[in-house]
């Protein structure tokens, strides 16, 4: 298969997200644990000897899930409902639902009414994320998943394979990271929405067969290594859980605007940490769980959103902000006076742009994004020097 075709494949995913994780269990007689992002240790399901399965959900109408939960409830979860009780998700063993917001908390409980049957299991994360009493909250949380999966599934987890899953990831990681540096130096021609259909498609599968496909498209990504002519491009950097409805990620391309960096549960978000392989691995995962970069809906003593934005508007030479919440996520719209008024100090453009992940009508963000990246192009013609 050459790079073409692998990516081809990876894009795949992103409108067929669960044949992969279907073939591995029938072939494997496998089980299979799905989770809602953010911030599930994956590996903690992997070491014990389950696929972990990120489950998003596709662009589509959520009529059957609007049944059981109210239609303000973003579609983050209403997705997956939806999926599920159209027997799409009849594939899976488990569902791990991590505590986000009061959506979430909820919603634990209505997939659990409806799935008695599955490992249900709530993952109640921290929600201030500093100092010792978080780390040993999550630590207790992490046990509590592993004892739960052991018993679930009858066989221990043990260090060793604990290591070996992070191990696994952080080798994903390490190639995702490349990737990304090469497009954000505009030294390959992939647009973002494969680029971000390529990060995706690696919580999909098992993660060796993505490390596998990869690091060949990197191999063969290489060999296409050029500058890019972008000179009339503006780079952006989008600021939100999910990068949905993907029909809008298309247009950035097309409006010349550069996405060079993400801020998504699914994306550039994931892989910019490693776990320290020379701790402990549940103490590896806890500390690097806990220095990621912050998310709306937890509260941070430090400075730590201020310095993220900060970090990745330099590192990124980031022109303008596209705030990219889903419908109906409180957290992020909370949060926007905070960002907007961080990123205004840095003199950052900002535009807010709520998304759901069925697109109805691009027309009108078509519009606003046109006048978005015209305005920052006008900003950058003026800063050059006559
Ligand atoms: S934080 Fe927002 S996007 Fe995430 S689950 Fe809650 S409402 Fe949905």
């Amino acid at each position: 298969m050459d790079f073409q075709q692998i990516l081809a494949e990876l894009v795949a995913t992103q409108t067929d997200p669960h044949t992969r994780a279907r073939q591995w269990k029938s072939a494997n007689q496998g089980t299979v644990i799905a989770h809602l992002l953010p911030d599930v240790p994956e590996e903690i399901i992997h070491a014990s000897g389950a696929l972990p399965l990120a489950v998003t959900g596709v662009d589509r109408g959520t009529s059957l899930a609007e049944s059981h939960i109210p239609s303000f409830i973003c579609s983050l979860l209403r997705n997956p409902l939806e999926m599920a009780l159209r027997r799409e998700l009849d594939f899976i063993d488990g569902m791990v639902i991590p505590y986000v917001c009061d959506s979430t908390r909820a919603f634990s409980q209505v997939w659990e009414a409806n799935f008695p049957d599955l490992f249900n299991h709530t993952l109640w994360l921290p929600k201030k994320v500093s100092g010792d009493s978080a780390k040993q909250f999550l630590f207790s949380e992490f046990m509590r998943l592993k004892k739960r999966l052991e018993v679930f599934l009858g066989r221990e987890i043990t260090d060793q394979s604990l290591r070996h899953a992070i191990g696994v990831y952080n080798q994903n990681r390490r190639l995702l990271r490349r990737l990304f540096a090469l497009r954000k130096k505009g030294r390959i021609p992939l647009p973002y929405a494969d680029y971000l259909s390529v990060v995706k498609a690696s919580m999909t599968m098992p993660r060796e067969d993505h490390n596998t496909l990869l690091a060949r498209l990197l191999e063969g990504l290489k060999e296409e290594c050029r500058p890019c002519e972008k000179e009339e491009s503006v780079r952006v950097f989008l600021l939100g859980s999910l990068g949905e409805p993907h029909s809008v990620l298309t247009l950035f391309d097309e409006l010349g605007m550069d996405v060079v960096d993400d801020h998504f549960y699914d994306g550039t978000r994931c892989f910019l940490q490693d776990v320290d392989e020379a701790v402990d691995p549940m103490e590896g995962l806890v500390s690097r769980q806990l220095s990621k970069a912050p998310l709306s809906g937890f509260h941070y003593q430090d400075d730590r959103w201020r310095q993220y934005l900060l970090d990745r508007v330099r590192d990124g030479q980031i022109e303008g902000v596209v705030y990219f919440p889903l419908m109906y996520c409180d957290p992020m719209e909370f949060d926007y006076p905070l960002i907007k008024g961080l990123l205004g100090e840095m003199g950052i453009p900002v535009l807010f742009l709520e998304t759901d992940f069925h697109s109805g009508s691009l027309g009108q963000v078509r519009t606003r994004l046109e006048a978005f990246a015209e305005m920052l192009r006008e900003k950058k013609d003026e800063s050059l020097p006559c």
